[in-house]
């Protein structure tokens, strides 16, 4: 892609909420079509932001498919509909399964987005029964392959990029047209995922590490305490940037007193409970990404034993 000329964007909905187009209407600074304007970016079609009439929309895909008009990047917002019985038929784009355009037009983009843990997982879509059978673009939970397959690759010679999210974070989308609208380089984890957003936890960054540091555990919602010993919170085994680049600049779940649901995990939503930790014997089952059990059950006590006052003050006054 020539970093002078307009790059075009389109839009694709499948399998999903559109929450992820909610999510970034929210980016600011500067907001998203202003952040558009500046890396030259053409969103040609986004089914709930363009205006073009079904017949135009029809004839630009047609332009693309014979390779009349060049699609420089595709985002797929949802996952792929395979259900009922495989035909499809669930997601439909004028009367048939909306899976083989999702295949026509990524044979033809240069660059291939999954936005959101739908595309990229499966996501929600996937945990719906096997009627309606989502699944992600080129990974179903943490398995490789997916719809496309796991040689797939976009004419750029590039696997999907995936953006996992329930939803996105805005600044992650940013960052992904930034770098490939100025043909730059992007580093990516195990999942396909682009490191700089992906490769820190949510627990990094979280303001109760230090209450997680020592075990000062909240039981009920509003007691400034770590909440990944009763209330659920998977910011320790999530990868996720939320405490790192904040929601509106300003905050992030963990912040704000609700647990890390786990929402960029490849098993979302079905990881555990969102408002309760698994146990076993007292003690979280899904432990810190990277630590052994043995040495997590020596320390912990000892850990508890040790919080300052100042630190516990909170969760005894509302005991
Ligand atoms: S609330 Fe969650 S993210 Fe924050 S310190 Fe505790 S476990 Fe980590």
């Amino acid at each position: 892609m020539n970093s002078n000329s307009k790059k075009t964007l389109y839009w694709l909905q499948s399998g999903g909420c559109s929450g992820d187009s909610m999510s970034i209407l929210n980016l600011d600074s500067p907001d998203f079509f202003s952040k558009l304007g500046m890396l030259n970016i053409d969103v040609i079609w986004h089914p709930s932001l363009s205006t073009l009439s079904a017949r135009e929309h029809d004839a630009m895909i047609e332009d693309i498919l014979n390779d009349t008009m060049e699609l420089d990047i595709l985002c797929l917002e949802g996952n792929v509909v395979m259900g009922p019985d495989s035909t499809g038929m669930f997601d439909t784009f004028r009367g048939k399964p909306k899976r083989d355009l999702i295949q026509a037009l990524c044979q033809k983009a240069n660059y291939i987005v999954a936005v959101g843990t739908c595309a990229a997982f499966g996501g929600i879509g996937s945990h719906l029964g096997d009627e309606l059978n989502g699944i992600g673009l080129q990974q179903h939970h943490d398995k490789k392959g997916g719809f496309l397959g796991e040689n797939f690759r976009s004419k750029k010679g590039l696997p999907i990029i995936n953006l996992p999210g329930c939803p996105i974070h805005p600044n992650s989308l940013e960052f992904i047209l930034n770098m490939l609208s100025r043909g730059l380089e992007i580093e990516l984890g195990p999942n396909a995922t682009p490191t700089s957003y992906y490769e820190t936890t949510v627990h990094q960054g979280c303001t109760r590490n230090e209450h997680h540091e020592y075990r000062v555990e909240e039981n009920v919602f509003g007691e400034e305490g770590c909440m990944f010993f009763h209330l659920g919170c998977k910011g320790p085994t999530t990868h996720a940037s939320c405490n790192k680049h904040l929601w509106n600049e300003v905050n992030s779940k963990t912040r704000a007193g609700v647990p890390c649901f786990g929402c960029t995990n490849t098993s979302f939503p079905h990881q555990s409970a969102f408002f309760e930790t698994p146990t076993i014997a007292g003690t979280p089952l899904h432990l810190p990404e990277g630590v052994d059990r043995a040495y997590y059950l020596a320390y912990k006590d000892m850990a508890a034993a040790a919080a300052p006052q100042r630190l516990k003050k909170k969760v005894e006054e509302d005991e």
